[in-house]
């Protein structure tokens, strides 16, 4: 077995994978495959409900909130966000943390004005910009929960006078949160919480209905509540892995045990690299990302080597995102802490083998 740090599609629970191959021949002795099973019949309708339910306990969703599987990843929440709650002669805040937040900011453009309140561009986003107020007549204010590529994560989130929208794709379910505190928290589930073609969404149901423009159904998240996420035929088998990956976290005890494992995994990780000589870290310490490691060779020259021993190891995935370079450790829910020991271990040979 390899040692997945890959950031995205990122690791999966091995006994999920094999509960999942399994019911690609036959769900739950059914005699038919998950893949084969009508959106509308009881079996699968027990998924989805499972899925809902298992967000709603692990995340204590309040009254109030929806929680709908849709399609189009995080990419398409950048649209659907703005769409459904930015009135065209209104403005949205954003916080620019890194490229999926400008992104999510580009496509807000579409839709209305947009203040980016906060950057951290001109510092190639190596540390969470803070130092902002909300503009009180914002119809929202968005931000990005862990930026994947930089390997920053908010640790505090901000007060808002106006609700919050946050892009959570790297780091839901990987520690507590206040759902109570936002108005949408969305997430593609290819990091954390399952396999790429379903992105979960929780939304506060009292924050719709505030713009004018009409908008196509599938866009509508009005639309994907009344229909419950089956509006048109749901993304089934992501949403099945998804939900065997949720019911993997509660036995493990929840949100509450998996952070004190995902601190754990982190902080042996950044212990290493600011005690190994050979190497040093990307980000400003108080904002490293407990889910994507970022650091770099002193040396230049020693990425490749290292790679490939790293390759020898069977550790994959730790090549860092083409826009950032050096090397990424994705330490997501999934991937145990006897894999970054290994990633620690072969540090420490590395620099044993390259003392000067
Ligand atoms: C990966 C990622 C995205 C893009 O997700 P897709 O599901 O591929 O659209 C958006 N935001 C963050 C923070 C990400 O890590």
């Amino acid at each position: 077995m390899k040692h997945n740090f890959g950031a995205g599609p990122g690791i999966l629970p091995h006994e999920v994978l094999k509960q999942a191959a399994e019911a690609v021949i036959d769900l739950n002795g059914i005699g038919l495959s998950i893949l084969e099973i009508s959106h509308r019949s009881s079996e699968f309708e027990a998924v989805l409900n499972e899925a809902v339910s298992l967000v709603k306990e692990l995340f204590n969703v309040p009254e109030g909130y929806s929680v709908l599987f849709l399609q189009g990843g995080a990419s398409t929440q950048f649209a659907m966000v703005p769409y459904n709650l930015l009135p065209t002669d209104g403005k949205a805040a954003y916080v620019e943390s890194g490229v999926w937040a400008n992104k999510a900011l580009k496509e807000a453009k579409y839709f209305g004005n947009v203040e980016v309140i906060a950057t951290a561009k001109e510092a190639n986003f190596k540390h969470i910009p803070k130092d902002f107020t909300v503009p009180a007549d914002a119809a929202y204010l968005h931000l990005t929960s862990n930026n994947t590529i930089y390997g920053t994560q908010l640790h505090e989130f901000p007060k808002s006078p106006v609700p919050v929208i946050c892009d959570m794709s790297s780091d839901i379910f990987s520690r507590e949160i206040n759902v109570a505190d936002f108005g949408v928290i969305y997430a593609g589930a290819q990091k954390n919480m399952g396999p790429a073609g379903t992105t979960l969404v929780i939304i506060k149901d009292d924050i719709l209905g505030k713009v004018d423009r009409k908008i196509p159904a599938m866009f509508n998240y009005q639309t994907q509540i009344e229909g419950g996420s089956m509006y048109n035929t749901p993304p089934c088998f992501a949403i099945y892995v998804s939900m065997l990956t949720l019911r993997w976290l509660k036995a493990k005890g929840g949100v509450a045990a998996i952070a004190k494992e995902n601190d754990a995994k982190a902080k042996a990780l950044y212990e290493e690299i600011d005690r190994n000589p050979l190497f040093t870290g990307v980000c400003v310490p108080e904002d490293r990302s407990k889910m994507n490691v970022c650091f770099v060779p002193v040396n230049p020259e020693h990425e490749k080597p290292f790679l490939k021993l790293a390759e020898e190891k069977g550790i994959v995935g730790i090549k860092g995102h083409r826009s950032a370079g050096g090397f990424r450790a994705s330490i997501y829910n999934a991937l145990p802490i006897t894999s970054v020991h290994v990633l620690i271990e072969a540090m420490q040979e590395f620099a044993e083998k390259n003392k000067a």
